[in-house]
């Protein structure tokens, strides 16, 4: 009898090191949606409660991993949350403060030259890169495309969005687009060359990353497909749409439609992810660049937080945000406590051994450790938002988040009992109100002002100049 314990033993002891090893070097696969809402996803959706969006698909990555609840971009719109994300430290470090034009010229007006992606990162240590959809950190050719960043494929847009159906896309070079609205409007590029897709963008997008996976199964291989949906335009198949006719505002029933079809492609890429065999060695994010869009109306959901894309509010930078990792992570996990998008990076360079980015920290760790259980204490002491040309700040430290924003005053809140942000805690706590406002200055003196002025910011800026309140920035 002993001895049938010893031998299931040393199998359980063996099996072990066979499932470390197989762990190194995992695949890792990000997928980002773009102004995806909190509540746009079922599995964000409180239990008992019909999602207005079923997304049984994508809540199958929370469901054979972790949802994280309080997990947070590094800005709530597109091009800085992304950088950000790509550099695994906060974007405002290296003068990426806003969404950049669509400039083929200005190599200053992207990510920066001095800073390594994370596809930069990996390459080093074995990793295959992808890009599959948006990029939206630069569109010089030979400089910040993202083949000139560490990328081995490139199959996607440049720009900051782009129209869904290829009858639209009525400009055939990309780089003749003289504005960022008219490279809605090109034909795609498949590494340099210029391709028009045949099917809806976030059908074309799949099958170029089931492509990708396929081909690529040997290998450790990192792949970022990059939806733009649900970003305008709100354009979605019909059958899709017609998934939503008890939606009575229009807007709503397609963005509904997108959201429904990116679940259905997610799905699709899952399966392809089980048929190879790779459901153990690849190491999925899902996440939203932003909040949803609730500015004019309501078009996107974001649940019980304020606000939304553009916002400090929760509603522009928290997200829905899951990680599977299976037989690591276990099943069903929930975790509350504050993680952010800088942690893929920090991630995935632990992981694979990638060098960290250029000797400078990461602001980004390892979550995996936290998300197993192995690590009871939190990732983070602290996480920050800056919109520089709004001169708008936050920060979230424990339960607590202290909000500036343009003229007002610093607003305190306790966004773990009042995660809607209701109750302005100041005269209460005024000695928190001190001490998150001197965290903030200190961190914002290790940033640096804009390299480029970006979309909107120079009227954001002019605007700003007028307002006297005294209390725009960290004081
Ligand atoms: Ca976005």
């Amino acid at each position: 009898m002993k001895s049938i314990i010893k031998i299931f033993l040393l199998s359980v002891a063996l099996c072990g090191v066979a499932n470390v090893q197989a762990k190194s070097k995992p695949n890792l696969l990000v997928i980002m949606c773009d102004d995806l809402g909190y509540a746009d996803v079922s599995f964000n959706v409180q239990d008992g409660v019909e999602a207005a969006i079923p997304t049984p698909n994508i809540d199958s990555i929370a469901k054979s991993g972790a949802k994280c609840t309080s997990a947070y971009v590094t800005y709530p719109a597109c091009g800085p949350s992304r950088a950000g994300f790509m550099a695994g430290r906060y974007q405002d470090r290296f003068g990426f403060c806003g969404n950049p034009t669509y400039d083929i010229h200005d190599e200053t007006v992207g990510f920066s030259l001095e800073e390594k992606t994370l596809a930069e990162a990996l390459r080093p240590v074995g990793y295959y890169n992808g890009i599959i959809g948006k990029w939206h950190l630069g569109a010089v050719k030979d400089k910040l495309h993202p083949l000139a960043r560490g990328f081995d494929e490139f199959y996607g847009h440049l720009n900051g969005g782009h129209r869904y159906f290829p009858k639209d896309l009525k400009i055939k070079d990309p780089y003749s687009a003289p504005t960022s609205a008219e490279a809605y409007k090109t034909w795609l590029l498949h590494n340099h060359k210029a391709v028009l897709p045949s099917k809806y963008l976030t059908d074309e997008f799949t099958d170029q990353a089931i492509s990708f996976v396929t081909r690529n199964k040997e290998k450790p291989f990192f792949l970022f497909l990059s939806y733009n949906a649900p970003h305008a335009p709100l354009q979605a198949p019909q059958e899709y749409i017609d998934r939503f006719s008890h939606v009575k505002d229009k807007d709503r029933r397609v963005y509904s439609a997108m959201v429904s079809n990116v679940d259905d492609n997610v799905g699709r890429l899952l399966n392809t992810l089980s048929e190879k065999n790779l459901d153990e060695n690849t190491l999925i994010f899902f996440l939203s660049d932003n909040g949803g869009k609730v500015k004019k109306k309501p078009t996107a959901n974001n649940g019980p937080l304020r606000g939304g894309k553009s916002n400090p509010w929760e509603g522009g930078i928290r997200v829905p945000f899951a990680v599977q990792w299976k037989g690591v992570i276990p099943p069903n996990t929930i975790y509350d406590k504050p993680v952010s998008s800088l942690d893929i990076f920090g991630t995935i360079a632990e992981l694979s051994g990638a060098p960290e980015n250029r000797g400078r920290p990461l602001d980004g760790v390892n979550i995996i450790p936290f998300l197993t259980g192995q690590n009871k204490g939190i990732p983070h002491e602290q996480l920050f938002m800056r919109k520089h040309a709004y001169g708008s700040y936050t920060i979230r430290r424990g339960d607590y988040k202290l909000v500036i924003d343009k003229q007002s005053k610093p607003e305190l809140y306790n966004v773990t009992d009042d995660i809607s942000e209701t109750k302005i805690l100041n005269d209460q706590m005024p000695e928190r109100v001190h001490e998150l406002n001197g965290i903030i200055k200190t961190w914002n003196s290790g940033l640096k002002e804009p390299v480029f002025e970006g979309e909107g910011n120079a009227s954001a800026k002019a605007l700003m100049q007028k307002v006297k309140g005294k209390n725009r920035r960290p004081n």
